[in-house]
């Protein structure tokens, strides 16, 4: 007997109970299958961008994450760059990770955080278990994956016992990470640049490292750039300040947990011999790999099985995150009735391009940008042009994000304006722009735009006409879509705007924008749920 649900997640890492939570806070049943009884304690995944904070937000647990954190409260998140070791004398402080970057915060509702992975899913799982349209199989592992026009179907055993389990459900979604059996069974193709450089992770405790590094300002990670490492980094990140360290570095492809010496190489990277104990030593392959289509039917992948890359720019779990917020509503609003397929389809015509972009013109680029520059410059050759060239790096390496604001205008379900498409490229901005991230603006009574957005679409009427509303609300009462509403005035503050009538998704996108309804409102819901 098969058990039956609407949505299937294999998969229980960050994005993966992510998805669950998302769908489960709209009532839609789903099984989630993970092998893994607990998360893995790798403290990997650590920054978590304003933007992904917003969805702990919306998920009610902003505060809970903040309160497991380990880095004390205010301690800057942010970086330093080193050449050759962090003994160097050439070093600058950096904010490229996702989130770091200078003036961005007005433009979002939550500060960053950084705390380890493995605390952010316990935080995660936590939340889930008071969601009771969800049914959790952790230490189960899916097996196959099959699709015909009615359904999905997923075979699942338990990992430490003979449990078997046939489950079916209106869609799958593959949140299974970069070796994804949903993106192989459902024969999805991976494009991009494999580096073919193997990368070791390392996890330490020291505290003489820590006080080893007191002459920099206060900082969580610490990357060192060097002319033999061909543009890739050797990276320190903090797990806690005092003793808590993680470590990632090149290697050769002949490398194994036995036969080199990790703290010969970290000491090597610091510059100098300190005391550590090594609590963990794995490895990954450096690659950008994008999924050449993020959906085949009825199957779907998020998060890294959707997108491998190193995690220079702490890229990964906050693209993963973005994707399973773009995904949720469009899966309930099918499985409701009132989204069209062309509201699946957006799904990888939104995402697919913002990640394809990031990988190229943030990763790779960086990457190869950096093996310019050690190739060129060297202060053993040419001291003086070395410490010209060392303070445009500096620059570049603090203005890389520059214009990292990550949209879906050209989406066929939102009303961009004509020639543009979904891309990263852009500046935030308070106008509410369609296809663009909301800024969150204070209401008359105090409370922020994001304190009362609702969970379906929300149209924001700033001393719009009457007339205008209720054409709109009588639209989305007509084709079934849930809408909230907030008046209030066009004026302290909100003019920013730029317009009297936004509708906004329910992934806080700005889906249309006006200052009096089209004669055709129920065409505006049309398009934006996928349904014309
Ligand atoms: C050193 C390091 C530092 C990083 N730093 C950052 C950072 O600062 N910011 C950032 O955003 N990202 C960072 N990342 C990337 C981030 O960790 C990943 O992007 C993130 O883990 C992706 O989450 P996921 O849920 O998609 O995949 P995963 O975490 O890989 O989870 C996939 C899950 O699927 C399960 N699974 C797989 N197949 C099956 C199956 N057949 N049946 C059942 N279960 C299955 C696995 O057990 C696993 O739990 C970092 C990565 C590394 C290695």
């Amino acid at each position: 007997m098969a058990r039956d649900f609407q949505v299937i997640i294999i998969g229980g890492g960050p994005v993966g109970v992510g998805l669950a939570v998302e769908l489960g806070q709209r009532g839609i049943a789903c099984a989630l299958v993970e092998r893994h009884m607990t998360p893995q304690r790798i403290p990997k995944g650590q920054n978590l961008t304003q933007r992904s904070m917003e969805h702990f937000h919306f998920w009610g647990i902003a505060e809970k994450l903040r309160s497991v954190r380990l880095l004390p409260d205010g301690y800057p998140i942010g970086g330093i760059t080193a050449y050759s070791s962090l003994m160097s004398d050439y070093w600058f402080p950096y904010s490229d990770a996702p989130g770091a970057r200078a003036g961005l915060q007005s433009y979002y509702y939550e500060r960053n955080e950084r705390l380890p992975q493995y605390l952010t899913e316990e935080v995660l799982r936590g939340r889930l278990s008071e969601l009771p349209s969800i049914t959790t199989y952790f230490g189960w592992s899916a097996e196959s994956v099959t699709q015909n026009e009615s359904g999905v179907r997923v075979e699942i055993a338990e990992v430490a016992g003979a449990g078997r389990e046939t489950l079916e459900a209106t869609y799958v979604v593959g949140c299974d990470g970069g070796r994804s059996l949903v993106r192989e069974q459902a024969g999805i193709d991976r494009g991009g640049e494999d580096f073919d450089q193997r990368m070791v992770l390392v996890v330490f405790r020291s505290k003489a490292l820590h006080e080893g590094l007191e002459r920099f300002p206060e900082r969580t990670t610490y990357r060192v750039v060097h002319p033999d490492l061909r543009g890739y980094w050797q990276f320190f990140g903090r797990v806690d300040v005092g003793e808590g360290w993680f470590f990632h570095a090149p290697v050769t492809k002949e490398t194994t947990a036995h036969n080199y010496d990790f703290l010969g190489l970290v000491q090597e990277a610091a510059g100098f011999k300190f005391e550590a104990t090594m609590d963990y030593v794995g490895f990954w392959d450096l690659r950008v790999a994008v999924a050449k289509r993020y959906r085949n039917g009825r199957a779907s992948i998020a998060g890294d099985a959707a997108h491998t890359h190193p995690p220079y720019g702490g890229f990964g779990l906050n693209a993963g995150l973005e994707d399973i917020t773009n995904l949720g509503w469009k899966l309930q609003a099918n499985l409701e009735g009132w989204g069209g397929d062309a509201l699946l389809d957006s799904y990888d015509l939104e995402r697919r391009p913002v990640f394809e972009q990031t990988g190229e013109d943030m990763i790779a680029k960086g990457i190869e940008s950096d093996r310019e520059f050690l190739d060129r410059y060297n202060p053993q050759r040419d001291l003086a042009e070395f410490e010209r060239a060392w303070k445009d790096f500096e620059a570049a390496a603090n203005t890389r994000q520059g214009s990292y604001d990550p949209h879906y205008e050209g989406s066929p379900v939102v009303f961009g304006r004509p020639g543009y498409t979904p891309g990263i490229h852009s500046e935030p901005s308070f106008t509410a722009i369609p296809g663009h991230h909301l800024a969150p603006l204070s209401l008359s009574d105090g409370r922020n735009v994001f304190e009362a957005l609702g969970q379906g679409f929300t149209l924001l009427a700033l001393g719009a006409d009457e007339a205008s509303m209720k054409a709109i609300e009588s639209a989305a009462a007509e084709a079934g879509v849930p809408l909230a509403v907030i008046r209030d005035s066009f004026d302290g503050g909100r003019e920013a705007y730029g317009s009297r009538l936004v509708l906004v998704r329910p992934d806080q996108f700005v889906a249309w924008a006006g200052d009096r309804a089209p004669d055709d409102a129920p065409a505006v819901l049309r398009r934006a749920t996928g349904s014309a």
